[in-house]
């Protein structure tokens, strides 16, 4: 089959064409694929369940208020993509990607006929070149363990990144079959979870993607992106699951500023040895059960002793289950990235090393945390973790 036959068969687009586009999500030509259409301003042209940004309900305070006109339409000339990313094969494998759109990055690359038409389509990725500062990355530095190449690393610490916020965009037929549901069922059970926010996922089967206030992640990326779907080239990667307490407040009741800032260190030599680094910082606060409840959790821990052999028991006291990460969906960045194989994975989880190699990536070696890196305050996790959970033990200080 002359796969150009396909082409004829992509929709003209035109003013007269005043409908809600069709989605047909795992195609690979854009157009055939359809758009996002998520807009507030033109109901007519929706052809998805919820709304752009996790913030949608405060730009309801702000049209309340009189801050934003409600037949805004943003000017999106200049916010392109910095650097291109794919298309890669993986976007239109079906079922490779489910969390969030593959096309939300180049809207006018993909969908310009739509915009043209006048159809209000927005960006659910932004792709920026930038710069970042860390003080672990400075002390990297003092102590000569990382050393400034004016390329990745600058003199004055700066470290240059591609950095890749990515909004959630759920298709929920795909979502239900990775988590082996029915998807009516599942629909059900969010509709019912969620208080009856959206009646849509019960009354409209047939809108089968979904843009939940739920935010998704953000990839940084050390060194060339292009290499990423080499799988001869040395990457070094974490996904990490967010942790506010200590990422950005840097307690030390966890690993998890520790894992990060040990990752990033390795992602920039990686880079300098030629290779790439990779962070995918997941917006999963507290196991994806969120901060009040882990902060609840430490309550508990802090008054009963801090038994780690209780670690588990103690969520699922207050919680009802241990881990809502839904670790399968963490390959998502990775197949858009084009990424087949992950040389070395920072993580000592068994749970993300099988949700990656589940969704078909290989990984090469594991390597945990080195044993000097965890502060004194995270033992009682860290302990837990390798007891009860099968993580891998810490390394050797390097
Ligand atoms: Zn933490």
């Amino acid at each position: 089959v002359n796969p150009d036959i396909n082409r004829l068969f992509v929709p003209v687009v035109t003013t007269a064409h005043a409908g809600r586009p069709p989605i047909t999500w795992g195609e690979a030509d854009p157009m055939r694929r359809g758009p996002v259409v998520a807009t507030t301003t033109n109901w007519a042209h929706r052809n998805v369940i919820g709304a752009h940004s996790q913030y949608s309900l405060l730009g309801g305070w702000s049209r309340a208020t009189g801050l934003l006109d409600e037949h805004f339409v943003p000017d999106l000339s200049m916010t392109e993509p910095m650097i291109k990313i794919g298309p890669h094969p993986q976007w239109s494998v079906p079922g490779k990607i489910v969390t969030f759109d593959p096309f939300g990055a180049d809207i006018r690359g993909s969908f310009g006929a739509y915009l043209d038409a006048g159809y209000d389509i927005r960006p659910t990725i932004a792709i920026h070149r930038g710069k970042i500062r860390l003080l672990e990355l400075s002390a990297a530095v003092h102590g000569g363990r990382l050393k400034p190449d004016g390329v990745v690393l600058m003199e004055s610490g700066d470290c240059n990144v591609t950095k890749i916020p990515i909004d959630s965009v759920w298709d929920l037929e795909g979502i239900a079959r990775r988590l082996g549901v029915d998807e009516a069922q599942m629909r059900r059970c969010m509709y019912e979870q969620s208080g009856g926010m959206y009646e849509q996922l019960v009354s409209k089967p047939e809108l089968k993607i979904f843009l939940p206030p739920v935010p998704n992640c953000t990839i940084l990326i050390f060194g060339d992106p292009a290499k990423l779907t080499d799988p001869s080239v040395k990457l070094t990667a974490r996904l990490h699951d967010q942790c506010v307490s200590s990422d950005v407040l840097g307690s030390e009741k966890c690993s998890c500023r520790s894992y990060l800032m040990f990752a990033i260190e390795q992602c920039v030599l990686t880079a300098q040895e030629g290779g790439v680094g990779l962070i995918v910082y997941c917006y999963l606060e507290g196991r994806g059960l969120g901060e009040v409840l882990k902060t609840l959790v430490y309550n508990l821990r802090d008054r009963d002793g801090d038994d780690p052999m209780k670690y588990e028991d103690y969520t699922r006291q207050v919680a009802g289950m241990f881990d809502a990460r839904f670790q399968m969906f963490k390959s998502d960045p990775l197949h858009w990235l084009g990424v087949r194989r992950i040389p070395y994975l920072i993580s000592a989880s068994r749970e993300k090393l099988s949700g990656i190699t589940g969704g078909g990536i290989e990984i090469g070696h594991q390597v945990p945390i080195p044993n000097d890196r965890v502060t004194p305050g995270a033992n009682t996790e860290v302990m837990a973790k390798e007891m009860l959970h099968g993580y891998a033990p810490r390394g050797q200080p390097n």
